[in-house]
C-alpha cells in the first residue's frame, strides 16, 4: 500500500491555499496529471471566481487523489485542476433530522470522529478512512455488506457549482430521477461544494478474523458466509483457491458461528506478512463503528510501498461463477498480486453506481506497482470475467474500452443527457468522461 509522501493531493493541513506547482500526482504516484498546477481556493468566492475566469478551459476537482486512474485529470496543462482542501472544513450535524451537511473537501476520518461525538454514525465506510467524501461518492466507492449500499446511497442532497456560476441544489426528495443521475457523476456535472448525508444512531461493532476458507466452501455456502455479519470481507492472494482471511464485522456483538474457517489467534494485516499495527482491532474486540468498519486506522497510512488497484463488480447471482473464472486464471494474476478482496454491496438506483439495479459482488485486486504487468494481469482477468460483463470501479485501473463500458450501465444515455443539460460545453468533462459518454 502507499507512502503518503508520494501524494500530490495535499491534505488540508499540509498545504496552503493558492496554487501548488506541478507535477501533480495521485496518492499512489502511478498517475501524473496533465495540469501544470493545483489550484487551492480558500473560500467559496475564490472557487466561484476561479470557475468564472476559466473561460473555455476545462475544470476538474481532485479530491484526496486516491483514484488509481485518470478519472480526476484535466486535458491540458492550462486547464484547472482544483482541490477543495483549503476551504474551511464544513461539518454541520442535524441530530434531530439525522443528517449531516459536509463540505466537499472533508474526509471520512474527520467526519466519522465528529458524528461519533454526536452519537451518530454512517452505516458503512470504505476500507480506508482517509478518502474525501465528494470524491468517494463521485466514483461509487463502497464498503461491504449484503444489506448495505455504497457510500453514495447515504447522499440526501448535493450542492453543485455549475459552469454558469450558479449553485444548484439537488435532493432525493425534490429531484427524484435527476438526483439519482447526479450523485455518482464522475465530476462531470460540476463541482460538488457540499453534500447532505443520512446518518444513523452510533453503534458498536465486533471484529473477528477467520483463516483458511476454501473456495469450494464459499461456493457451497455463499449466502451464509457473506451474511455472517453486517460487513464481510474475504481476502486471498489467489496462490491457492482459498481465502486466507475472512473479516467479520458484527453489530449484534455476538461471537460468530463460522464453521467454514478457523479463528485467528493474533491480529493480522490483509496482506500476508505485513505489520497489523495499521489495522483496526480484531480478535473479537468490540469498539465504535468508525474504528471497526474500515480495515485501517486513520492515524496510519497502510503502507508497505506502492500499489495499483483494480476492481470488477458483478451481479451477485454471478458471484460464484465469476470467482471460479478468476480461479481459472489465478496462475496468471497471482505473481502480480499483493491481495484480492471480495465484498458485497446492496443494489441501488444511482445511474452510474457500479451497484445500479443489482445486488453486487465486488472483486478487488491490489497489485504490485508495475503498470505493464498489471495491464497484462487485468487483460487476463477481464477475459475470464467477460461473460459476466463486470462494471469496473470508476476510480481504479481497468483496460476495458470505454465503448464497452457504456453498455454496462443501463442509464448511461440518460446520464449523457443530464451532463449535456448541466454542462452543455463539456467544461467539466475529461478524456475518461467523454469516452464513456461517447462524445
Ligand atoms: C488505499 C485505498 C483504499 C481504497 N479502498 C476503497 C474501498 O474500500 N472501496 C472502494 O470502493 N474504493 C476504494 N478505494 C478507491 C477510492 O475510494 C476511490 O478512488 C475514491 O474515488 C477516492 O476518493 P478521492 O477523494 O481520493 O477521489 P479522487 O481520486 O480525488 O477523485 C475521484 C473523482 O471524484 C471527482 N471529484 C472529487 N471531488 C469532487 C467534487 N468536489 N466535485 C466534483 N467531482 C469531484 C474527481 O474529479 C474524480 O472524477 C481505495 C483507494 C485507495 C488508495
Amino acid at each position: 500500500m502507499m507512502n503518503s509522501e508520494t501524494s500530490a493531493a495535499p491534505s488540508p493541513e499540509a498545504a496552503p491555499s493558492g496554487t501548488v506547482p506541478g507535477p501533480v500526482r495521485n496518492w499512489a504516484g502511478n498517475q501524473t496529471f496533465r495540469a501544470g498546477v493545483l489550484h487551492r481556493p480558500a473560500s467559496a468566492e475564490a472557487l466561484a471566481a476561479l470557475v468564472a475566469g476559466a473561460g473555455e478551459r476545462r475544470v476538474r476537482v481532485l479530491g484526496s487523489g486516491h483514484s488509481f486512474n485518470r478519472i480526476a485529470d484535466v486535458d491540458a496543462p492550462d486547464d484547472l485542476l482544483v482541490s477543495l482542501g483549503a476551504l474551511a472544513p464544513l461539518i454541520e450535524v442535524d441530530a434531530a433530522a439525522r443528517t449531516v451537511r459536509v463540505g466537499a473537501g472533508v474526509r471520512y476520518a474527520e467526519l466519522a470522529r465528529v458524528l461519533d461525538t454526536h452519537g451518530l454514525a454512517l452505516p458503512t465506510m470504505a476500507s480506508l478512512p482517509h478518502i474525501s467524501v465528494a470524491g468517494s461518492v463521485a466514483t461509487g466507492t463502497h464498503g461491504s455488506g449484503d444489506a448495505v449500499g455504497s457510500l453514495a446511497t447515504q447522499v440526501r442532497a448535493l450542492e453543485l457549482l455549475t459552469a454558469d456560476g450558479d449553485v444548484r441544489v439537488l435532493s432525493r426528495e425534490a429531484d427524484g430521477e435527476r438526483f439519482a443521475g447526479a450523485v455518482v457523476a464522475l465530476g462531470a456535472l460540476g463541482i460538488v461544494t457540499a453534500l447532505t448525508l443520512d446518518v444513523v444512531p452510533a453503534f458498536l461493532v465486533r471484529q473477528d478474523v477467520f483463516t483458511g476458507l476454501a473456495l469450494d466452501s464459499l461456493a457451497a455456502h455463499f449466502d451464509a458466509i457473506t451474511g455472517a455479519a453486517h460487513s464481510v470481507s474475504l481476502f486471498t492472494d489467489w496462490k491457492e483457491p482459498c481465502f486466507g482471511q475472512v473479516w467479520l464485522k458484527r453489530t449484534d456483538l455476538g461471537a460468530p458461528d463460522f464453521p467454514w474457517a478457523a479463528p485467528t489467534t493474533e491480529p493480522v494485516h490483509p496482506v500476508p506478512g505485513m505489520d497489523a499495527t495499521a489495522c483496526t482491532p480484531q480478535l473479537g474486540a468490540v469498539g465504535p463503528w468508525h474504528e471497526r468498519l474500515p480495515h485501517f486506522r486513520p492515524e496510519f497510512t497502510p503502507s508497505n510501498g506502492a500499489e495499483i488497484q483494480s476492481e470488477y463488480l458483478v451481479a451477485r447471482s454471478d458471484a460464484v461463477a465469476a470467482l471460479r473464472a478468476v480461479a481459472g486464471v489465478r496462475e496468471r494474476i497471482a505473481p502480480v498480486l499483493q491481495i484480492s478482496e471480495v465484498r458485497t454491496v446492496a443494489a441501488d438506483d444511482l445511474w452510474l453506481s457500479p451497484a445500479y439495479g443489482r445486488g453486487t459482488v465486488a472483486l478487488h485486486f491490489t497489485w504490485v506497482p508495475d503498470a505493464e504487468r498489471v495491464r497484462a494481469a487485468c487483460g487476463a482477468l477481464e477475459a475470464a470475467l467477460a461473460p459476466f460483463a463486470p462494471r469496473p470501479h470508476w476510480g481504479k485501473v481497468s483496460t476495458v474500452p470505454a465503448r464497452e463500458l457504456r453498455g454496462r450501465w443501463e442509464r448511461m444515455d440518460d446520464f449523457a443527457d443530464l451532463a449535456r443539460e448541466f454542462d452543455p460545453r463539456g467544461r467539466f468533462a475529461n478524456e475518461v468522461v467523454r469516452g464513456v459518454l461517447g462524445r
